[in-house]
């Protein structure tokens, strides 16, 4: 019984319970049939049944319950068939209610019955089947078991009940063995007999067990010992099976009939026990049919029509396995509540439990309930599967015709009135027997062993036998092989030995034939073999002659060269006296002129010695530069050295003594630069000396010499060269900034840096080169040099800032300079501002004539200003001992408006 009836189950819908109405052509006695449509089961009741299954039934003829066998696992829906039936009155009835009319009216035909409420009214019901009292036990299990047991042997569950009041029939329905008559034989004994007929005994089984439900107790029917059997539920399937339960397998109709009466002797032994009627009990037979599918592939075996019969043999048969139940119920009367049957109230209760449980499940099932109480006693735990499960269930109600059980006959008709509306989903039990498989391929492996075994044997044996035989073709090939060898052997040994014996002959005959020839044939030979010899001598004597009278010429010839050279050895050796000679003269040459050159440079410093005693004072006016000195030195030390000096000039040539620069002996590189240095004086050699390359000797020595006097003596030579403009350009040219800054910042000797502030001060004289001056860091050159305070350094510096003011002045006017003055850019103005008013003479003078040019240019105003050249500018206006300067001076300052401003704002009356 399942709970919740009406849901889906399998993807199957149940059939609805409700709202079909329809007729079916019955006649009477005519078989209940799930196709024929019940009408309404009863006109009070509002709902209606429907059948479920459509199709027809194979053999049950002419109609059955429960429909065609489903031949798949979906369920088919199959409502609960019922059929009532009426038992004919029996001898006491008669007698008793001889005199009244039955409370039953059938009307099979139309699947009718009336109930007689009194004598003008009558209730009416429809059921699948109407049986009436003359209806044949045959004919009750045609139409009320016949399908569910065909659907056990199709592999459904299947239930047969009987319900209703003692003493109506049930018993006799189901269970009569019609020993004394076949014709009374009941539906149990039917149905074995139809299940026998229909099972193969090698291959299917039919197994029975038959119990007894008494209060709440389930007894084994076969085994009265076993009295209390448990009940198992695989929750899986939902399956029921009693485990404790006797199984009996029955293979003869005979065994069953004995089985029956067996269980009836016992059910009554234990009735008596009880102090009970069996009527008070549920009987419960249970007939387990599994059988096997013949002749059909399982429904889901992927036979593609290849499958070889090896893969055949490997398949599990396929079974079916079909339960039937069939159950006779405890008596439907209701049990004296005052327990006057020798029962107590509570045992009342009890015995009626499961039966009043059936009809809570049945209403619940009826009424589509959501719960379904199956588990409230054990007969309904028994029948889950009977009632809203998987089973076809066949249920006949039976009643008495007698008035006086009206009551109980009312409401038997009701129960199978609520019966009818439940659906079963029937569902075919069908799986494979992998057991029985197994069983198959132990078997089928035994006997593949046993033959894999024998042919094994067998091959071994045929091996053997096939080994000796082939052993003894071997032996006999090796043996033929042999003969025939040392048959061939002997052939060719005869054949060798003839052929020799042949050829011997031969030669016999050939010996004697050629003996006289070959004699006459050697002597020739012999000859001729002179004859060459002969010749080839006298050819060899002729190439030696040839090559005696060669080698004569080439003695003559030799000889003649020999005389050739000697002379010219001789030559050669005159020669050689000669150039030692020449070498010998000019090494006296050099000597000499060595120290002359020491002599001269000698001179040469104490000319200067003289000039530095000399002091500032004897210099001329203009720019005081250490050029003009020394010209003016070499002048005033009389004809004398200047002679001299010319003379060297004369006798040595510049170009030597520019080599000397570079002798080893530093001396000598000194004497020299003092030599070219005195030179360089002279105006009218500083071309001639540019041109001999001397400039760039001088420059080269500044970088490579470290000493200091070299420093002082070349810086003042290339000062007295820097007064040229072309000269100045090539100074520029070849990197003299950068030595000439390199040689003050490694000086120690003033002089030195008043040299080389000389040459850098006539630098600052070129208007073209400017930019690359101050570029090269000529003008921080000069601020560095001022560090060491003497004052013709300083004096020096003063001049190279007056001429490179001059110049950028000039520039500045002529529009080809903008922007303030590099002077104030590379921070000449303060030391200018300083020195404007010092003490010496030169350096005033020159500072004074460089702010004069500054001040020219209103750029620069604003930095003057700032720097404190304002004051000095006023000073220069008024106290410069150069008039032009004054004058300048205060043009200047009257003209620029920075510097009125200034002055206005430094309250300086101007
Ligand atoms: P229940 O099992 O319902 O208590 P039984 O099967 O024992 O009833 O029947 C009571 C009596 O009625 C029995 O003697 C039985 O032979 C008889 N009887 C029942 N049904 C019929 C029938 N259809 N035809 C003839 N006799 C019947
Ligand atoms: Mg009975």
């Amino acid at each position: 019984m399942a709970s919740g009836g009406g849901n889906n189950r399998n993807g199957t819908h149940r059939n609805s319970l409700k709202g079909t109405t329809t007729t079916s052509a019955a006649s009477t006695d005519k078989p209940l049939s799930v196709n024929s449509n019940p009408s309404k089961p009863a006109f009070k009741n509002k709902s209606s049944p429907l059948t479920g299954a459509s199709s027809g039934l194979r053999k049950s003829s002419p109609g059955s319950l429960g429909g065609g066998a489903a031949k798949d696992d979906a369920g088919v829906p199959g409502r609960v068939r019922v059929a009532v039936r009426l038992r004919p009155r029996n001898a006491e009835e008669s007698v008793a209610d001889a005199d009244f009319a039955d409370c039953v009216e059938l009307q099979p035909e139309l699947k009718r019955l009336k109930l007689r409420k009194n004598n003008w009214d009558t209730d009416t019901y429809e059921f699948d089947e109407v049986l009436t009292e003359f209806a044949s036990q045959k004919r009750v299990y045609e139409v009320a078991a016949k399908p569910v047991v065909e659907g056990v042997l199709d592999g459904y569950n299947g239930t047969i009940m009987a319900y209703g009041q003692t003493g109506t029939g049930k018993t006799y329905t189901l269970g009569r063995l019609g020993e004394e008559d076949t014709a009374n034989r009941g539906i149990m004994v039917r149905a074995m007999e139809d299940i026998l007929a229909e099972v193969s005994p090698e291959i299917d089984s039919v197994l029975v067990s038959y119990l007894q439900l008494y209060m709440e107790s389930l007894q084994d029917l076969l085994d009265p010992t076993n009295d209390n059997i448990s009940i198992v539920e695989e929750p899986k399937s939902g399956d029921v099976s009693l485990p404790g339960a006797t199984l009996v397998e029955i293979r003869d109709q005979q065994s069953f009939l004995e089985l029956l009466r067996l269980g009836e002797a016992h059910r009554h032994a234990a009735n008596t026990k009880l102090n009970t009627e069996s009527s008070r009990s549920h009987a419960l037979l249970m007939v387990h049919v599994k059988r096997t599918v013949k002749g059909r592939e399982p429904a889901h075996s992927s036979d593609n029509g290849n499958s070889t019969s090896m893969a055949r043999s490997l398949r599990p048969p396929l079974v079916r396995k079909g339960k039937l139940v069939v159950v006779d119920l405890a008596g439907s009367e209701r049990i004296d509540k005052s327990g006057s049957d020798g029962h107590t109230r509570e045992e009342a209760k009890s015995i009626n439990l499961s039966l009043s449980a059936l009809g809570k499940c049945i209403n619940a099932l009826a009424e589509n309930s959501a719960h379904v109480p199956v588990r409230d006693s054990k007969l309904t735990r028994l029948l889950r599967d009977s009632f809203g499960g998987t089973a076809r269930t066949s249920l006949v109600i039976t009643v008495g015709p007698s008035p006086r059980h009206r009551g109980e006959t009312a409401s038997t008709i009701m129960f199978g009135q609520r019966a009818m509306k439940v659906e079963n989903m029937l569902k075919l039990k069908e799986e494979f027997d992998y057991k029985s498989l197994a069983r198959r391929l132990d078997i089928q492996l035994d006997k593949l062993i046993m033959e894999h075994e024998r042919k094994q044997k067998a091959f071994e044996v045929e091996i053997e036998r096939i080994t000796a035989e082939a052993q003894n073709r071997i032996s006999e090939a090796e043996r033929n092989y042999a003969d025939a060898v040392e048959k061939e052997r002997l052939k060719y040994q005869k054949d060798y030995m003839e052929s020799i014996k042949k050829l011997e002959e031969k030669w016999m005959m050939n010996q004697q034939n050629q003996g006289n020839e070959r004699k006459m044939v050697h002597i020739a030979e012999e000859v001729a073999e002179v004859k060459k010899l002969l010749s080839k001598e006298t050819s060899l004597r002729k190439a030696a002659e040839e090559e005696v009278d060669n080698l004569k010429s080439q003695l003559a010839q030799l000889k003649m060269s020999e005389a050739l050279a000697n002379s010219e050895i001789l030559k050669l050796q005159k020669m050689v006296e000669d150039e030692v000679c020449q070498k010998e003269k000019l090494e006296g040459e050099i000597s000499m002129l060595q120290s002359q050159l020491l002599h001269l440079s000698f001179e040469a410093d104490e000319t200067r010695k003289r000039l530095d005693r000399g002091g500032p004072g004897k210099v001329p006016g203009g720019l005081d530069s250490p050029v003009s000195q020394v010209r003016s030195q070499l002048k005033d030390s009389g004809n004398g050295e200047k002679a001299s000096v010319a003379k060297l000039f004369e006798q040595v040539g510049l170009q030597k003594i520019l080599s000397l620069l570079e002798a080893e002996d530093a001396d000598v590189r000194i004497h020299a630069v003092k030599v070219v240095a005195n030179l360089a004086a002279e105006e009218t050699n500083q071309q001639k000396i540019v041109e001999a390359g001397g400039l760039k000797s001088l420059l080269m020595l500044l970088g490579s010499s470290e000493d200091e006097t070299i420093h002082r003596v070349a810086a003042g030579a290339i000062a007295n060269l820097a007064m040229n403009e072309k000269n100045q350009e090539l100074i520029m040219s070849q990197g003299g900034i950068s030595l000439l800054s390199t040689t003050a910042s490694h000086a120690k000797d003033p002089q030195t840096l008043r040299m080389v502030a000389g040459a850098i001060a006539n630098l600052c004289g070129n208007d073209k080169l400017q930019t690359k001056l101050r570029g090269e860091g000529g003008i921080k050159a000069l601020l560095e040099i001022v560090k060491c305070g003497h004052p013709d350094v300083l004096a020096q510096v003063a001049r190279g800032i007056a001429n490179f003011a001059k110049c950028e002045s000039r520039a500045s006017t002529q529009g080809s300079k903008t922007g303030r003055s590099l002077l104030i850019e590379d921070g000449a103005l303060p030391w200018i501002v300083q020195n404007a008013n010092s003490d010496a003479s030169p350096i005033r003078r020159h500072t004074e004539l460089a702010l004069c040019h500054l001040a020219q240019h209103e750029v620069n105003a604003k930095d003057m200003i700032s720097e404190g050249a304002l004051w000095e500018l006023v000073r220069i206006s008024q106290d410069c001992p150069r008039e032009d300067i004054r004058t300048l001076a205060h043009r200047t300052l009257a003209s620029s408006p920075d510097f009125i401003a200034g002055l206005k704002r430094l309250r300086i009356d101007y």
